[in-house]
């Protein structure tokens, strides 16, 4: 496949077609009712090597995909494959497989988008684990699918892949990974050297070192080699690229070759795309830091919990003259985030949206953004997509161009995927039949399936009372911006305070509103005061759990905007009359899903997992990020000096299966319960009676 120079420039027909989809499925008005959502798992494939204890990446998602596919056409044509038996007894169809960026990772979805049906959430889990056992029984034995975000030993000196291929290949030019850990289609490894040269030098990654008793100060990363000359990106390091107290590393695979949790929703209509999208954005640091789950880099603990920034210099393709290092000249403007980065757009034309909200180092292509304009579509939406539009294209093929098709094509998608931000509004595809979707991108994957259920339906319910509530999480953008930088502090789930809105109940008399209260005493539209009236910084614990009101304050309102448990009620009454409480999210799930005609078993099964979340929320379970941490600290071959040797990392993945399998086989609660707690068992005992109705 050819591969055009880059700084290809987007032309009008690009822009042309967004504005066409909002006339068609905006302005026309087409409406699904079906609302629809889906998650994606990203799992490590990982080797253990028992008599040598060590354990590997495996370089194998070609080999496991084809075998993947191979059972699916079996399945197609009517074979007996024993696993689909197991679909059809669940009811479920056959999950599909993905590649991803690294080659010793995979993906999977569910065989269909699940519907929104609070009984059918009870797959969720069953679905994940079954995933999980489809992708190993197309591994060889000794190798696993485990859910850890990154692979603690990559990119350091011992052979830690599978096969083993030497570092510094010319698509990458890391001294520490080979160019083979990419997924071998053009496609990856194009980006990650067109990244680099657009750059003009490798991209750098720099994590604070974990400074333990025995970490040497100052800290100069071990492990660069300052002696290297066979690519002119060698001299990065002699320029200063390796910083002192940090762990360094220098390629796109060192962030993309991380795993994530991701939620994707179809909305009825643009306009609740548009207003998920919009009330889901403030919540994307506060879940970051819930699922904290990376401490360690290239074989050291480091200061952080999270893999979001590692993953944004990874792919920052900033030129020096975007990045400001440099006066303008051939660049159009100083970008202030990389393409991988927290949301700078509100987009719903909700009248709660105060101008104040927006962005004010908001970058935009004017030029385009007045062509969208000149199309039909409303200043918020151009504005979203002229900023996603002053990034360059990363990757074009050839034959895309020749086939350039104005109203088809794939010239939006392929801007749009290499646009990572942490909400993502997806337009209708050309020639498919699926609506408006908006993507929540922020979570960090988890160890076990009951984790990662838990996370997901959580924020399914989370749109589902936004929507009923009509919800208001409004901050300004640079609070959310800075909440983002707060979720990597080490162990901020009980350490940080994140700016959150005060009060997030409706107060216009809403159908639902009025609904819900049964009468017609919603609370008075206020007169807006100052935008920072409107918000505080709040602990991860009163974001989810609620916060009783100060007690001196007068409570001057005695209006109940919900129906909800009389904790929530009390603090979303005194939030209003400026008490300082706030309802929290539990509580208001809780209250959304009692206004819920649900079975005693549905009702128990998502209290199960609302109640993991809270628990996670005020620090009684820990994060993975937390437990892993603790588990190296803990381990005799941990010499406290920052190391996590090729042992550890061998007694710590295997502490990671075991986790997970015994959580799958209703043994969770023993082992990893300080991550868990008993929850995962009371889950997987109810996933084996529905296994057993099944058989
Ligand atoms: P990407 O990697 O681009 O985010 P994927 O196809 O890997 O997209 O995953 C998208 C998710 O969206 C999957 O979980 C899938 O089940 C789900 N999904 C597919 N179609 C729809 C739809 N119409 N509405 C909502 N979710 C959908
Ligand atoms: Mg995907
Ligand atoms: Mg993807
Ligand atoms: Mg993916
Ligand atoms: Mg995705
Ligand atoms: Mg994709």
């Amino acid at each position: 496949m050819g591969l055009l120079a880059l700084g290809t420039a987007l032309e009008w027909s690009e822009a042309r077609k967004a504005a066409n989809h909002v006339r068609d499925w905006g302005i026309e008005g087409k409406e699904r009712d079906a609302l629809l959502w889906g998650d994606e798992i990203e799992y490590l494939v990982v080797a253990f090597e028992h008599d040598r204890r060590r354990v590997r990446l495996s370089l194998c998602q070609a080999e496991i995909l084809k075998a993947l596919a191979k059972d699916e056409a079996l399945s197609k044509s009517g074979g007996c494959v024993a696993e689909l038996q197991k679909s059809s007894k669940l009811g479920q169809s056959l999950p599909t497989f993905h590649p991803e960026f690294g080659r010793f990772m995979l993906e999977a979805t569910p065989g269909k988008p699940w519907s929104i049906n609070p009984k059918d959430l009870l797959d969720v889990e069953p679905n994940m684990k079954w995933r999980r056992r489809i992708a190993k029984d197309h591994m060889a034995e000794n190798e696993y699918p485990i859910t850890l975000t990154t692979f603690p030993r990559l990119g350091t000196k011992d052979e830690y892949i599978k096969p083993y291929f030497p570092p510094s290949g010319p698509m990458l030019r890391s001294q520490f990974v080979p160019d083979e850990i990419a997924n071998p289609h053009i496609r990856f490894p194009t980006l990650a050297a067109n990244i680099r040269s657009r750059r003009g030098k490798k991209v750098e990654i720099n994590v604070p070192v974990f400074k333990d008793e025995k970490t040497p100060s100052p800290f100069k990363d071990p492990t660069v080699d300052y002696n290297l000359h066979r690519w002119p990106e060698d001299d990065d390091v002699r320029n200063g690229a390796a910083k002192d107290g940090y762990v360094y590393m220098d390629a796109m695979a060192f962030g993309m070759g991380s795993c994530c949790l991701q939620i994707t929703f179809q909305a009825k209509n643009i306009i609740e795309g548009r207003k998920l999208y919009d009330q889901l954005s403030p919540l994307g640091p506060i879940m970051l830091a819930l699922t904290a789950a990376t401490p360690i880099y290239k074989g050291f603990l480091v200061d952080t919990d999270v893999r979001w920034n590692q993953i944004s210099r990874a792919v920052d393709d900033r030129t020096p003259e975007e990045l400001g290092e440099k006066p303008l000249n051939d660049d159009r403007w100083r970008i202030p985030k990389s393409r991988y980065a927290s949301n700078s757009t509100y987009i719903s034309q909700d009248p709660r949206l105060r101008p104040e909200y927006m962005d004010p180092d908001l970058i935009v292509d004017e030029r385009l953004k007045q062509k969208l304009l000149d199309g039909g579509m409303d200043d918020l939406l151009a504005t979203h997509f002229a900023h996603l539009f002053i990034r360059d294209p990363l990757v074009i093929f050839a034959e895309d161009l020749n086939e350039l098709d104005p109203e088809g094509g794939n010239h939006f998608e392929n801007l749009q995927s290499t646009n990572w931000q942490h909400m993502r509004f997806k337009p209708p595809p050309p020639d498919a039949d699926i609506g408006w979707r908006v993507e929540f991108r922020s979570m960090e994957i988890q160890i076990t399936d009951f984790e990662n259920a838990a996370f997901s339906i959580f924020i399914v319910l989370i749109t589902r009372a936004i929507l009923s509530y009509d919800l208001n999480f409004y901050i300004p953008i640079p609070r959310t911006t800075e909440n983002m930088e707060t979720a990597h502090i080490r162990d901020a789930v009980t350490q940080a305070k994140f700016w959150f809105r005060k009060d997030p109940l409706p107060h216009h008399r809403s159908s639902h509103a009025s609904r819900l209260n049964g009468n017609h005493t919603a609370a008075p539209l206020p007169t807006p005061g100052p935008v920072e009236d409107e918000y505080r910084l709040m602990t991860i614990s009163e974001i989810f759990n609620g916060s009783p009101a100060n007690p001196a304050s007068p409570s001057t309102n005695n209006a109940n905007p919900l129906d909800a448990p009389s904790s929530a009620a009390a603090a979303a009454a005194a939030a209003a009359a400026g008490g300082g409480g706030f309802p929290g999210l539990i509580p208001l799930l809780d209250s959304y899903l009692n206004s819920l005609d649900l079975s005693i078993q549905t009702r128990c099964q998502l209290a199960r997992y609302l109640d993991f979340i809270r628990k996670r929320a005020d620090g009684t379970l820990w994060t993975a990020a937390k437990w892993i941490r603790e588990f190296v600290r803990k381990h005799p071959e941990y010499e406290h000096d920052s190391r996590v040797g090729e042992g550890v990392v061998y007694d710590l993945l295997k502490k990671v299966v075991e986790v997970e399998e015994a959580s799958a086989a209703a043994e969770g609660g023993v082992v990893g319960w300080e991550m868990l707690g008993g929850m995962a068992t009371a889950e997987a005992e109810a996933h084996s009676v529905i296994d057993a109705a099944g058989a």
